[in-house]
């Protein structure tokens, strides 16, 4: 199983730390701040107080035989950089950095890290875009131009089917869920009917997925 090491435990790393943990995942926590990780001592593997721009402290921890690390230190920018550096050259397999702007990006990225993350700017994003059009419920990033969208079954949808609706031709995007409540359809049928209150998981690039939120 993936072993996870989770570095800066304040609202971001600690969610991080907490879903992974509640999903059976290891996790070590590390904060240099010793009442934060006290506070997540009981939920995660692990839990310790350390510098983890302390080379020394870092290596005696083992951190190289973890699969992943998230460099979740969000305003000491030296700080974040410096460990996302010692991670990588350590070894760690997959440094995932939390980055404050695109240029602090570029930084982690040139120092190794696998993956930069900019949650607050995501998150933005994700609440703007709902906000604005009332059917969509969720979105998220799959790839550059490319997203999975939660759409809410419009009047013009219910009652018909996949088929009549014809969203893969007519807008070139795959539905790949329908959610009726509680229930979810993975693998919805072309016969299978609409009705309101639906939510359709849908998969496409962004242009046609604006077009299918004014169907
Ligand atoms: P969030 O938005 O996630 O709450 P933030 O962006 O405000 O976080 P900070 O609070 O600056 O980020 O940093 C997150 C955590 O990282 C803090 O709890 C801080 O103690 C910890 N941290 C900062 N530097 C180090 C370090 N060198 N070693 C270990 N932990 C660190």
């Amino acid at each position: 199983m993936k072993q996870f090491v989770v570095i800066g435990l304040g609202r971001f790393g600690s969610s991080v730390a907490r879903t992974l943990a509640e999903r059976g995942y290891n996790v070590l926590a590390i904060d240099k701040d010793e009442a934060l990780v006290q506070e997540l001592a009981n939920e995660v593997t692990h839990a310790v107080q350390a510098d983890s721009t302390d080379e020394n402290a870092m290596n005696a921890l083992g951190l190289r035989n973890f699969d992943v690390a998230i460099v979740a230190i969000g305003s000491d920018v030296h700080a974040n950089i410096l460990t996302t550096m010692i991670l990588k050259e350590m070894g760690v397999r997959y440094v995932v950095a939390k980055a404050l702007d695109p240029l602090h990006g570029k930084v982690l990225t040139k120092v190794g890290a696998d993956r930069v993350v900019f949650p607050e700017r995501d998150m933005g994003m994700r609440i703007a875009l709902n906000l604005i059009s009332s059917n969509i419920l969720d979105i998220i990033e799959f790839a550059p131009n490319f997203s999975i969208v939660e759409i809410m079954t419009t009047q013009n949808m219910v009652g018909k089917t996949l088929n009549e609706l014809q969203l893969r031709s007519k807008f070139g995007v795959n539905v790949v869920a329908v959610k009726d409540g509680e229930r979810i359809n993975i693998s919805p049928a072309a016969s299978d009917e609409l009705r309101e209150g639906d939510v359709l998981v849908v998969l496409g690039e962004n242009q046609a997925l604006d077009k299918l939120k004014k169907l």
